[in-house]
């Protein structure tokens, strides 16, 4: 888009377009050129040209394209006089620019409208759209910009006598001068100061000045700006009263504007070359160089340079006493005098009938410049608006993020208190366990051993009391007794201590194939004793071995328990059955009794250790009511079952099964 721009503008700059093309194109330099053209035979075909770019530009929907072809055409109004016009167009580029947010544009426009106003005279109006074109220049990305716009001020500033300012404009430009891609900008700089210091009749600042300013345009190959300054030098040194100095920067300054052919120069050097021979009285090379100013000027139609000719020739020639020519010059030098305050006049009245117009278009420049700054208003709240609802986005995603992160610790603590409190739970268990485990232990060692120390205690007072009556054999027969119930209640103290083991899961019930019926005569034999006592008989007639796979010491406990149960809950007189028969592919034990037997409220508590059911035995022996409970958990470490079968008054069987 930028490139066919700058083609566009290469295509369109017919002002100077040798030059303009010779130069890398920048947008300056286009518009510095804008501004230098004078009013020629072109500018009307030049102006229709514009409009049909305008309409190819409308048609392209080339927006940017159109505000560029606006501002031309303004300034090509504005060089042919037509002052409303210009306005008229210039606020058209504005508002495009405006609309199109175009900074550029809008820079362009400011500094256009500006030249239109300075060049009707409204210093004030040109100054103040030269400070807003100021305001906006160093938002664009080229110092070039900040650099003419401050040039253009300075001369406004100078124009209305804030010489101050002037100078501190001038000189915010050669600040610049390192980022200038066009270092015309510092030669007009340093040429509007050297312009200050005149003013000021600082000559010897003025002249160096110049002189910088010199030296950059003859690099640029500015010639026409060489000339012109080659010219200033000269009168400088005139003024400075160095004749010689004077007459060769004169000389100079001809030579270039010969070389590009430029009348009005033309004109200009030699009216003071003429001026300078007039100074030395030398009158008749006075007379040739002015004459030749008076043709270039006449070439030139430049009216000042004329009437600066006809004076000197006229008074050259009175010097010489040639009344005659002298007067002939004199009529010509008033006749351009009366056309030049003609042309002046008519300016004026120009320029008086465009100021009412202007003033109108400032209601409406002022209008354009409400709605845009209404506009910029609106977009700032909306900005504000939008980074509003950013905020709030941003800090709703921040809560939520928060909320989640919440959501997620609570979560995981609640997780990790749900593990603990399952750990507590399972403590709580292992705890519960351990202390029935205890109270278990407490009560069988009363329940277990309590029996076999009685058999033992009745040993003993037996071999005390009836001492003298007993024959040698039957002491010895006592005391075997005696000895096998120590042996069987060590025995039962360690199963004890391996059931107390097995509670807290030390013991595996490792199984081992063993004869049951061996350990059912074990037992018939270790409680025979007791059951003698109760005079009740134990039956085991079986002799054939039968094997098991269980863990043998805990299933002795089960069978020393169920029968010692048996004696104790059948009076006197009664049978104990012991027995072993294969049903399938496993084994049942039976103890059966002719006791109490028992109702089937008390067997629905039997085996569990929440209901811990106890009574007192026939002969008033007291219990705990865990020994089934212990049978039961060791038959089931045992892979078999255990149950009962019992009837009221009848007798009860007490069963359990065991794996071949
Ligand atoms: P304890 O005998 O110490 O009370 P047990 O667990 O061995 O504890 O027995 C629990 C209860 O079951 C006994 O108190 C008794 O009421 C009943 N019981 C156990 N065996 C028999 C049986 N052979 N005949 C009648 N009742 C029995």
């Amino acid at each position: 888009m930028k490139s066919l721009l700058l083609i566009f503008f290469c295509a369109s700059i017919f002002v100077q377009p040798v030059r303009a093309q010779q130069e890398s194109a920048s947008l300056i330099q286009w518009y510095s050129n804008l501004q230098r053209q004078a009013i020629d035979e072109t500018i009307e075909k030049r102006l229709k040209e514009k409009q049909q770019d305008l309409q190819q530009a409308a048609e392209m929907h080339d927006d940017s394209a159109r505000i560029f072809l606006l501002v031309e055409s303004g300034m090509l109004q504005a060089a042919s006089y037509k002052y409303e016009e210009a306005i008229d167009v210039l606020l058209k580029a504005l508002n495009q620019a405006d609309s199109d947010g175009s900074t550029i544009g809008q820079f362009y426009a400011y500094l256009s409208i500006a030249h239109v106003f300075s060049e009707t005279g409204n210093k004030e109006k040109g100054l103040q759209f030269l400070e807003r074109a100021d305001a906006l220049a160093p938002g664009l990305n080229q110092s070039d910009h900040l650099a003419f716009v401050l040039n253009a001020l300075g001369r406004a500033y100078a124009s209305i006598d804030s010489i101050a300012d002037a100078f501190e404009s001038f000189n915010e430009v050669l600040k610049l001068k390192e980022q200038l891609q066009y270092p015309v900008l510092e030669a007009e700089a340093l040429s509007n100061l050297a312009q200050l210091y005149r003013r000021q009749k600082d000559y010897t600042n003025s002249l160096d000045y110049f002189k910088q300013a010199l030296t950059i345009q003859r690099r640029e190959r500015k010639r026409q700006e060489e000339g012109e300054l080659l010219n200033e030098i000269g009168a400088l040194y005139s003024m400075m009263n160095n004749r010689e100095r004077a007459y060769a920067n004169y000389k100079a300054a001809l030579e270039v504007f010969q070389r590009i052919d430029y009348k009005k120069g033309i004109a200009e050097a030699y009216n003071n070359i003429g001026e300078y021979y007039y100074d030395q009285r030398n009158y008749a090379q006075a007379i040739a160089n002015l004459e030749l100013a008076a043709m270039a000027g006449q070439a030139a139609n430049s009216k000042e340079a004329m009437l600066n000719s006809y004076e000197y020739l006229s008074m050259a020639y009175k010097a010489l006493n040639n009344f005659e020519r002298a007067l002939h010059y004199k009529s010509n030098q008033l006749n351009i005098r009366d056309l030049i305050i003609e042309e002046g006049n008519n300016q004026k009245l120009l320029e008086k009938q465009s100021a009412y117009a202007l003033q109108q278009m400032e209601v409406e420049i002022d209008r354009l410049e409400r709605v845009k700054m209404d506009r910029e208003r609106e977009l700032a709240e909306q900005k504000r608006i939008q980074r509003y609802l950013y905020g709030m986005a941003a800090l709703g995603i921040v809560i939520a993020v928060l909320i989640l992160y919440l959501y997620l610790l609570k979560r995981r603590s609640n997780k990790q208190l749900k593990v603990i409190n399952a750990r507590i739970e399972a403590q709580n268990v292992q705890l519960q366990t351990l202390n029935n485990t205890k109270d278990k232990f407490f009560s069988i060692i009363g329940h277990d051993i309590k029996g076999p120390l009685n058999s033992l205690t009745s040993f003993s007072g037996l071999l005390i009391n009836h001492f003298e009556a007993l024959s040698k054999e039957d002491i010895q027969t006592v005391a075997r007794d005696l000895d096998k119930s120590l042996k069987n209640l060590f025995t039962l103290l360690n199963n004890l201590l391996e059931w107390a083991r097995s509670q807290t899961g030390n013991i595996d019930f490792t199984p081992a194939p063993f004869d049951v019926v061996e350990v059912l005569n074990q037992n018939k034999e270790l409680l025979h004793a007791q059951a003698a006592a109760k005079e009740i008989t134990i039956l085991h007639e079986q002799v054939s071995p039968m094997m098991v796979t269980a863990n043998q010491q805990s299933i002795t406990t089960v069978v020393r328990n169920l029968i010692s149960n048996a004696i104790k809950f059948t009076p006197a007189n009664g049978v104990i059955k012991l027995s072993a028969e294969q049903s399938g592919n496993e084994v049942i034990v039976s103890i059966a009794d002719t006791g109490v037997g028992m109702s089937n409220t008390v067997k629905e508590k039997l085996f569990r250790l929440d209901a811990k059911h106890s009574t007192p035995g026939t002969a008033n022996e007291k219990g705990t009511g865990l020994g089934l409970i212990l049978c039961k958990d060791f038959v089931e470490k045992n892979g078999g079952r255990i149950w009962v079968e019992s009837e009221e008054g009848k007798g009860s069987v007490f069963y359990f099964s065991l794996r071949n």
